[in-house]
């Protein structure tokens, strides 16, 4: 199916003006002259992001409009941000801490988390970020599988960390933020060591293949996958950031994403940053009302925001959008799932602007398909290949598929921001090469006629749910965990707001009855243990769970028989 009402396109002035001929004559190289550094002595991200801007003109600029729940505020100059990262890096290497270390943040979207990213860039090390939401299996996954030094992280959230500490050896230092009295042992003041710290710092020039940053992600199989980027991947940052989201130098943005997950990191820190743009971080939880007024308060010209948070502030209605003066919005963009064409339309009525979807992953590093501001958007399209990008429908065999055909979304291997790395899992990473020559997305799409590309599903057991990655794996292997539950298969099913929930098939152990009590108990225990967002909110108690002779869990026919879809091959299954 295609759509035929093509419905917007803004007329443009700046960034990315002629789609068709950047794309033939795009070259990555052509990128570099737009930082400081990109041979010789080396380079560093946080140079470029930061401190360059720090030390000319613009550095009394706003980098950072910052608001809690609270209503308390804040605001960093370039040059503020430049000062209190340069301060932390000297108390990250007064701990010993040498290019490439592991520092991991589990932290919410405090002031703290963004100076840390640039510090721990400054001093050469890689930063993992973990989304506030985490639980102690989920936190205990990415510190021990990255065998990380040091964790940023409050007292509150620390208590998670506690329950888990024993397994991590390699964990040498906690620094806490908003922690001055009744440390343990190992524990430091984020606040006391940074006052002490000299502001003036030697950043670390580091070989742009080194390593920036891990993100864990999840797969079908395992746990999460560490998924790893180098400085490299500012060249794709910078860029993307100023074609795709079209930002400008008097831009207030704001992305809602959080930066535990790679938007959050990348176009949340990193991409505007490098671009000089003053951003909004909102630390709280999504509100209707609130967001409106956040958008009014700091007048955001640009906003970068996720298909469910969309949809529920359509369903919060547009008598509330009256109350607010959103005049300055001029340009939005969505991530993250499938962008409904109803969401595009209501935006256009209510906001006056389209929605510009854009489709990437926490492997591609950066956006790799999109709407842009020179093309007309075809709603329910996640758009055209970024320049530079060569996007292709594949089959097993690494054969092009004519458009309309659906198949394997591919991209030819070699974009700067492409992973780099599993973490410890060098299988893993081969995976997504086996078929010679591409890097293999995980999702199924067709391309059209007129070369703009339609999500069509994930080609494996993975879930989106409002936005979040969740691993089959990891939910079940977590439900096992509890006392009543003697196996467990889960699987992801459509839902109007949420794209998918999570749904669980449970078989119970001897003694067990179900009971909606039950059900409960185990949600809150997924959420505690776990994390707050994979939890599943359907529970459905079942006498067994289908699986191959080989003992692995057909979540696909569990799938097909609760949505009462065809079954498929199912020759493999245990009789
Ligand atoms: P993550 O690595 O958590 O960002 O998740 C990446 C996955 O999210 C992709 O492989 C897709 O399945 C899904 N995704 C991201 N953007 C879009 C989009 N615009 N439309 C549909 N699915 C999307």
């Amino acid at each position: 199916m295609e759509y035929k009402d093509i419905i917007y396109k803004t007329p443009v002035k700046h960034g990315l003006i002629n789609y068709e001929n950047t794309y033939k004559d795009f070259n990555w190289k052509n990128i570099n002259r737009y930082f400081d550094h990109f041979s010789g002595d080396g380079v560093n991200i946080a140079h470029e992001a930061i401190d360059r801007h720090a030390e000319n003109s613009c550095k009394d600029k706003i980098a950072l409009h910052w608001e809690d729940e609270d209503n308390v505020k804040k605001q960093y100059t370039f040059s503020d941000i430049k000062r209190q990262s340069d301060k932390l890096a000297n108390v990250l290497r007064n701990l010993g801490v040498e290019k490439g270390d592991r520092i991991f943040l589990f932290l919410p979207r405090v002031p703290e988390l963004y100076i840390s990213i640039i510090a721990i860039a400054k001093v050469g090390a890689i930063a993992g970020p973990m989304f506030s939401a985490f639980g102690p299996e989920a936190i205990k996954d990415r510190l021990h599988d990255s065998e990380a030094k040091v964790l940023i992280t409050t007292p509150e959230l620390n208590q998670r960390v506690d329950e888990i500490r024993e397994v991590l050896p390699a964990l040498k230092h906690i620094l806490l933020v908003n922690a001055e009295h009744n440390l343990k042992k190992d524990e430091i003041s984020y606040e006391s060591e940074t006052n002490k710290a000299s502001e003036s710092f030697k950043i670390r020039w580091v070989d742009p293949e080194d390593y920036l940053f891990i993100l864990y992600t999840s797969g079908t199989t395992g746990k999460p996958k560490g998924v790893t980027h180098v400085h490299n991947d500012m060249v794709s940052h910078y860029i993307t950031t100023k074609w795709v989201l079209d930002l400008r130098e008097d831009d207030v943005y704001w992305c809602t994403a959080d930066p535990g997950w790679v938007t959050g990191t990348v176009y949340g820190i990193w991409g505007p940053w490098l671009n000089r743009i003053s951003q909004v971080v909102y630390n709280g939880r999504y509100d209707a009302e609130k967001w409106y007024s956040i958008i009014e308060k700091y007048k955001v010209t640009v906003w970068y925001t996720a298909p469910t948070a969309l949809r529920m502030l359509m369903k919060a209605g547009d008598k509330i959008i009256k109350k607010y003066d959103l005049s300055s919005l001029r340009y939005i963009c969505s991530v993250g799932e499938p962008l409904n064409p109803e969401v595009i339309k209501w935006g256009l009525r209510v906001y006056n602007l389209p929605i510009h979807d854009n489709w990437w992953q926490t492997e591609t590093g950066s956006i790799m398909i999109a709407n842009y501001p020179c093309l007309p958007i075809k709603p329910g399209s996640m758009g055209k290949p970024f320049p530079g990008v060569c996007a292709k429908i594949i089959n097993a065999k690494g054969k092009e598929l004519s458009p309309g055909e659906h198949g394997l979304l591919a991209l030819k291997r070699g974009w700067p921001s492409m992973l780099r790395r599993i973490w410890s899992d060098k299988k893993k990473y081969n995976e997504y090469f086996r078929i010679s020559g591409w890097y293999t997305t995980g999702d199924t799409a067709y391309m059209d006629n007129d070369g703009y590309f339609w999500f069509v599903g994930r080609a494996d057991d993975v879930i989106k749910t409002a936005g979040h990655r969740v691993g089959p794996f990891e939910v079940e292997s977590a439900l096992v965990e509890h006392e009543a539950v003697a196996e467990a298969g889960i699987i992801g099913i459509p839902d109007t707001e949420r794209s998918e929930i999570i749904k669980a098939f449970i078989v119970l152990n001897h003694g067990y009855k179900p009971s909606p009590n039950l059900k409960k108990e185990i949600q809150e225990f997924i959420k505690k243990r776990l994390a707050a967002h994979a939890y599943p909110r359907e529970i459905e108690f079942t006498k067994d769970v289908p699986k191959t002779r080989s003992g692995k869990i057909m979540r696909r026919l569990l799938k097909a028989r609760d949505l009462g879809l065809p079954t498929g091959d199912i020759s493999t299954l245990e009789e």
